[in-house]
């Protein structure tokens, strides 16, 4: 089997129901030859999945229940019509404090709720410059995907800390690097790594996206900012 090609829209934490006429754009305007996500707030799943498109949470509880204010779990996620869940979004990892092993432990969860895990990666500036981002990422990689892992439940999201929101991309061959390593890590570590679904993230746009999808072992991109209207998401759909 080979990578499914996916372009998925992380709405964070933006939208209302207005926001649905959005959807509605883009299931008229794209013609997509590859898996199309959105990942809206909480709030919106019911919704943006009745519309017929594939939903995904933002995050979940590693717990299936219990005494967690504002939180949510991930069968409550499946129950609502989502089919993926974004796990350690750099966001997450920095508001929230969160570690590789929580991270792991929620694409468990996510995993038992029949859920796809898109599990997110990436350096920092600093890290990048100080020359530690392959070894930044293989930790992460080793740290957050949990040996359940399988390249039919997880898709693994490649985001420099400093690209994303920011209009800067890493380069074609900073990218080849980044997907290379982490194919050659899920190859080691899995019997279907070659499998995995292999996103880039981070500034994203109609203007950029062929020439990222070009690049070897990038099969599809996770998108901020550009999810958010349909004119621009359905030409970065239709360029994967
Ligand atoms: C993201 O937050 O996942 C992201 C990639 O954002 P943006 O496309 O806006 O850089």
């Amino acid at each position: 089997m080979a990578p499914r090609k996916l372009a998925a829209g992380n709405w964070k934490m933006n939208g209302t129901l207005a926001s649905l006429a959005q959807i509605d754009q883009l299931l008229a305007d794209a013609v997509p030859g590859c898996d199309v996500l959105i990942c809206p707030p909480a709030t919106l799943i019911h919704a943006v999945a009745a519309k017929g498109i594939a939903t995904g949470g933002q995050d979940c509880h590693a717990n299936a229940s219990g005494a967690h204010t504002g939180d949510i779990a991930a069968a409550q996620l499946k129950d609502a019509g989502a089919s993926h869940v974004i796990l350690g979004h750099s966001e997450r990892r920095t508001d929230h404090a969160e570690t590789d092993a929580q991270i792991a432990a929620k694409s468990v969860a996510a995993h038992e709720a029949g859920l796809i895990a898109v599990i997110c990666v990436g350096e920092t500036e600093t890290q990048r410059d100080s020359g530690a981002t392959l070894d930044v990422i293989s930790a992460q990689l080793a740290g957050s995907v949990p040996d359940c892992a399988t390249a039919a439940n997880t898709v693994i999201a490649y985001e420099p800390v400093w690209a994303i929101g920011t209009g800067r991309t890493p380069t074609d061959a900073q990218i080849a690097e980044v997907h290379a390593l982490m194919r050659e890590r899920l190859s080691e570590r899995f019997a279907d790594g070659a499998d995995f679904s292999l996103l880039y993230g981070g500034s994203v746009k109609p203007g950029n996206a062929a020439e990222i999808f070009a690049i070897a072992h990038v099969n599809g991109a996770l998108v901020g900012g550009a999810s958010l209207k349909a004119a621009d998401f359905a030409p970065i759909v239709a360029a994967l």
